[in-house]
């Protein structure tokens, strides 16, 4: 048993890829064909917030009632529905600098990769399928899992070690995000959590909310040993 990390997890957006805005516009078009209304998520939601987070606040801001469990899922729905459109047709799509490239090398040396993200689990997928980014992770934790996301990646924890066959102990594991949510999740199942600096958060935002390491970008590589063996 290695000391290092076994199993890292990635977040989607603002550090792998960005959709351009896609997921935005996608809940305006579910909200549209649904209810009728123009919504702009951004003035009800935050980087790092889980889909059914953002889906309730904006069911809220909007109508003036929390959502029914069935609306709710409804909604949700729709969003994935038109989110296959408007990742396909983002112009400002794109892979972040360093993303596949780092993937490559650590899928490589021997590490599992796993997500750990807001978006639901269909979602997750459609907006790494663009780039052909999924075939590196074998298990994950999503926003379908639970609108918490210390919930989610505790479930992305637990599919880990079902994917690798035992326990794996909490040192070895990794998290990467951009948000202070995803420090602030990894530090909730006791994980350490690499900070980048691809969005919003400048490296001292990462810091000043618990990041064990912060990075520029994913081209600088992970601060784990140049090695794994895993068996
Ligand atoms: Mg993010």
């Amino acid at each position: 048993m290695t000391d290092g990390p076994v199993a890292i997890l990635f977040d989607i957006d603002g550090t792998l890829i960005t959709s351009g805005g896609a997921g935005t516009r996608a809940w305006a078009l579910a909200f549209d064909e649904v209810y009728g209304v123009k919504v702009d998520i951004s003035q009800f939601s935050d980087l790092g917030m889980t889909d059914p987070e953002v889906a309730v606040r904006s069911f809220e801001a909007v109508l003036g009632r929390k959502p029914q469990p069935k609306e709710l899922v409804s909604i949700l729905e729709r969003h994935v529905h038109y989110l296959a459109q408007t990742v396909e047709s983002s112009e400002r799509y794109k892979v972040l600098d360093g993303a596949e490239e780092l993937l490559t090398d650590l899928i490589g040396r021997g590490y599992m990769l796993g997500l750990v993200s807001g978006n639901s689990e269909k979602g997750a997928h459609i907006k790494l399928s663009r780039a052909n980014l999924n075939r590196f992770f074998s298990f994950g934790g999503f926003g379908s899992d639970s609108a918490d996301r210390s919930e989610l990646t505790k479930t992305a924890l637990q599919r880990a070690e079902l994917a690798f066959g035992r326990q794996i102990a909490l040192p070895q594991f990794l998290s990467v995000g951009d948000t202070a949510r995803d420090v602030e999740a990894a530090h909730a199942v006791g994980i350490k959590c690499v900070g980048v600096a691809t969005s919003k958060f400048t490296k001292q935002d990462l810091l000043d909310a618990g990041a064990d390491y912060v990075i520029g970008s994913l081209r600088e590589g992970l601060p784990i040993q140049s090695s794994v063996s895993v068996q």
